[in-house]
């Protein structure tokens, strides 16, 4: 890269670089302020990425996590029900630790040359908050695959039917094909993408504050599937996770949720529906309300967000004084701080950011 070129972008920078601040008013002269290790100060963060472009994934899984009416059976075009029951359903919740629910959301991994939902549908999982995510265009796999152009050929089509910049990469050959995942991998970090998913990398169970590969992270990720229980593997997972104490963030996946078991590598709508209910029973909303059910995109950026983003916090009589400056706006601008006071908060302001909610303990905030 020529020195203007390098110069030119960091002026560029520095032109979206904006300071942003927030004062919290408290009478407890011993309060302390520090940033929450994952958003809303969840004890751990848990995604859910439908591959391959399912019908079902529109059809029956959002309105299912956000609250709607999931299709009645139907076949699709191999023959397959990929419908649930038709009934209204009210959604899964968490809250963000200030009393307002947050629906769950999911991601979806496409291949853009051929997805089974329509392109409309798509639109509106990105409105429902779902992540994009790129999983080649053609879904080729094998040792001679064309892994930077099936890279970029996904991104450039999802761009221009959407407007919209997908950041994560999921591998396309799944647990067994070893030949094209070195490939990808290069080509997708090469090309700008942070986070690379596939069953062959080690863990599903990620701590975000120890990763050393953040920037370029390759996630494991656990299958779904119908063919085996997944209660006790996902329940039992979590409980042994909560126990360590530390901040772990739980990476799921599967392919379709409809009646059928699409394909043998699907997630029956009874198992995902039992599943799912279990999970937001437990975990949120009228539970221990200590999940944060994310796509990966929010996880990764908030983690990012902690890393890089080093807030000053200082203090003059009761007053907490927050400052900061980010250079880039990313798709998910978020931070939660944890204030410990033996006294509540009496006032926050922000400027240049919005305070999203608060109580006596947390203060949730986007920019
Ligand atoms: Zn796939």
């Amino acid at each position: 890269m020529r020195w203007s070129i390098v110069f030119f972008v960091f002026v560029a920078q520095l032109a979206v670089a904006q300071h942003r601040k927030i004062t919290i008013t408290v009478e407890d002269k011993d309060a302390v302020v520090t940033v929450a290790p994952l958003r809303y100060n969840k004890s751990f963060a848990c995604s859910f990425t439908l591959d391959d472009g399912y019908i079902s994934a529109a059809r029956v899984a959002l309105p299912y996590f956000n609250g709607g009416q999931v299709a009645a059976p139907f076949k699709d075009q191999w023959g397959f029900d990929e419908g649930g029951d038709g009934a209204d359903y009210p959604g899964l919740y968490y809250t963000d630790g200030c009393g307002n629910a947050v629906s769950f959301k999911a991601a979806v991994a496409i291949n853009a040359k051929a997805i089974h939902f329509s392109w409309d549908e798509l639109a509106q999982m990105k409105q429902a908050g779902w992540d994009i995510l790129n999983h080649s265009f053609t879904h080729a796999t094998g040792k001679d695959v064309k892994a930077g152009w099936e890279v970029e050929e996904n991104t450039r089509t999802v761009q221009q039917r959407l407007q919209h910049n997908m950041q994560q990469f999921v591998i396309p050959g799944g647990k067994d094909d070893h030949l094209s995942a070195p490939f990808y991998t290069n080509a997708a970090f090469a090309q700008g993408l942070k986070v690379v998913h596939s069953g062959q990398y080690p863990d599903y169970w990620i701590e975000p504050s120890t990763r050393e590969d953040w920037n370029r992270l390759c996630a494991g990720r656990l299958f779904l599937n119908s063919k085996t229980s997944m209660t006790d593997v996902v329940f039992n997972g979590i409980r042994e996770h909560l126990a360590t104490g530390k901040y772990y963030w739980l990476n799921t996946f599967t392919h379709s949720v409809g009646n059928d078991d699409l394909w043998n590598i699907s997630y029956r709508f009874a198992d995902f529906k039992e599943l799912f209910n279990r999970l937001a029973k437990e975990y949120g909303k009228e539970g221990k309300d200590n999940i944060w059910f994310a796509p990966p995109e929010a996880v990764h950026a908030y983690e990012n967000i902690r890393r890089t983003v080093k807030p000053l916090i200082t203090r003059s009589g009761h007053q907490f004084n927050i400052s900061f400056d980010v250079n880039t706006l990313e798709k998910y601008n978020a931070l939660t701080f944890l204030v410990q006071s033996s006294t509540a908060i009496k006032e926050v302001k922000g400027v240049n950011c919005t305070i999203e909610s608060y109580n006596g303990k947390l203060i949730n905030i986007t920019w």
